[in-house]
């Protein structure tokens, strides 16, 4: 895979199916015959599936056995975090290093931007939601087991296990500067060896959520503009669900900001 707008959108549709999601998690177990994931998901269209997921270079044949590709295995890596038991305290843990960085694909949203991956080390586990209050945005999800931070539109994610993926990167420059910088907080934060005294958050508006809306004044919602819809959104009178446009693959990092936002009302 070479990262072009077209296959990031094959990635997407492939993985946009509950099916191929569920054949895709069987697969990250182990190779798996036909007639054994026809068991487990029923045999209607699971040529077309498979099909699907070969396409987007996910998954592919070998011997006989449908198998995830290094791609196929290297995107699960990045989904399948796990969440960890929380710490009550930072003393004790060894100071951050940056361990790896690599590009990995076009934003969806932008295409002269970049989804990064990077490792961090040593993994924070569940002290991570002790970090919260050290940014002025950021939430800890206890369902992935990460720590979510917004830096303009950066959106970066800490996973317990030491992974950090961030969207709308410009360069690989860019990348270490906010990696730096972030390391540099944590490390302090650690150096202290306490929870740190939380933060105000700064407010959102409705003029913020609205950058992130496709801004098509399409109506589907119900509301007359995009920018009404946001109003509506802060206000609590609708629900981002409404905006079905928002679905498309092309939005799916503008989905994520908004939904991020909509945690600091
Ligand atoms: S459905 Fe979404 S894109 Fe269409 S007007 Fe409403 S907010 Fe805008």
């Amino acid at each position: 895979m070479t990262g072009s707008p077209a296959e990031v959108k094959l990635v997407s549709n492939a993985m946009a199916n509950a099916t191929r999601r569920k054949i895709m998690a069987m697969l990250v177990e182990k190779k798996r015959t036909k007639d054994e994931i026809e068991q487990a998901v029923g045999g209607s269209m699971l040529d077309y599936h498979l099909q699907m997921l070969q396409q987007a270079g996910l998954a592919d044949m070998s011997e006989g056995m449908v198998i995830l590709t290094d791609f196929g295995k290297n995107f699960m890596e990045t989904k399948s975090e796990k969440p960890a038991e929380a710490k009550e305290e930072l003393a004790g843990t060894r100071p951050l290093q940056v361990v790896e960085l690599r590009q990995l694909l076009p934003c969806i949203a932008d295409s002269s931007k970049f989804r990064i991956i990077a490792r961090i080390d040593p993994p924070l586990g569940g002290s991570l939601k002790l970090l919260e209050p050290l940014f002025p945005r950021a939430r800890y999800s206890d369902r992935i087991g990460a720590l979510i931070i917004q830096r303009g539109n950066i959106l970066i994610t800490i996973y317990s296990t030491g992974n950090v993926t961030m969207t709308m990167i410009k360069s690989e420059e860019e990348a270490r500067e906010v990696l730096e910088e972030l390391k540099e907080i944590i490390n302090k934060a650690i150096a202290m060896g306490v929870t740190p005294v939380p933060r105000e958050k700064v407010k959102v508006d409705h003029a913020e959520i609205y950058q992130y809306l496709p801004r098509t004044d399409c109506q589907v919602c119900g509301e007359q503009s995009c920018y009404a819809f946001a109003i509506r959104l802060v206000g609590r009178e609708t629900e981002i669900g409404k905006c079905t446009p928002l679905l498309d693959p092309r939005y799916a990092t503008n989905l994520e900001h908004i939904r991020t936002l909509l945690e600091y009302l």
